[in-house]
């Protein structure tokens, strides 16, 4: 099982903010923003880019959960606002080889980003 998968299951302790049939969204054990949230699909698809045409559901899940939890703590509005981020790989600084997004908000956000 990944990282991931064990706190999904609950086997790892994570502050679990949100759950569907697709995917479950919990804190950043290493906040970058302070609001920093994981949304992460159930079924381990290891990066973005190795996903399926089958996958088209999950993927359409996470950004529907993304606005969802965005409103659940109040920065989905234009004067608020949220990032989304998804790292694939070395050069984009991937540590946890199962797809998640990560959504940061309540601060200013810098563009581009390092
Ligand atoms: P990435 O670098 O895009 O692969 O992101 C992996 C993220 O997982 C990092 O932001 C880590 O801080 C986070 N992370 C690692 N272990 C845990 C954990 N046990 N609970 C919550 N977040 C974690």
């Amino acid at each position: 099982m990944t990282l991931f998968e064990k706190i999904i299951a609950r086997e790892i302790p994570a502050q679990i903010i949100y759950e569907d049939e697709h995917c479950a969204a919990f804190s950043d054990i290493n906040p970058q923003a302070p609001t920093h949230v994981l949304i992460v699909p159930k079924k381990p698809i290891p990066r973005v880019g190795e996903a399926e045409a089958g996958d088209q559901a999950i993927l359409g899940a996470l950004l529907l959960a993304a606005g969802r939890i965005a409103s659940q703590i109040g920065v989905n509005s234009t004067d608020k606002g949220f990032r989304l981020v998804i790292n694939h790989g070395r050069d984009a600084g991937e540590s946890v080889p199962h797809l998640h997004v990560h959504l940061l908000a309540g601060r200013q956000l810098e563009w581009p980003p390092g």
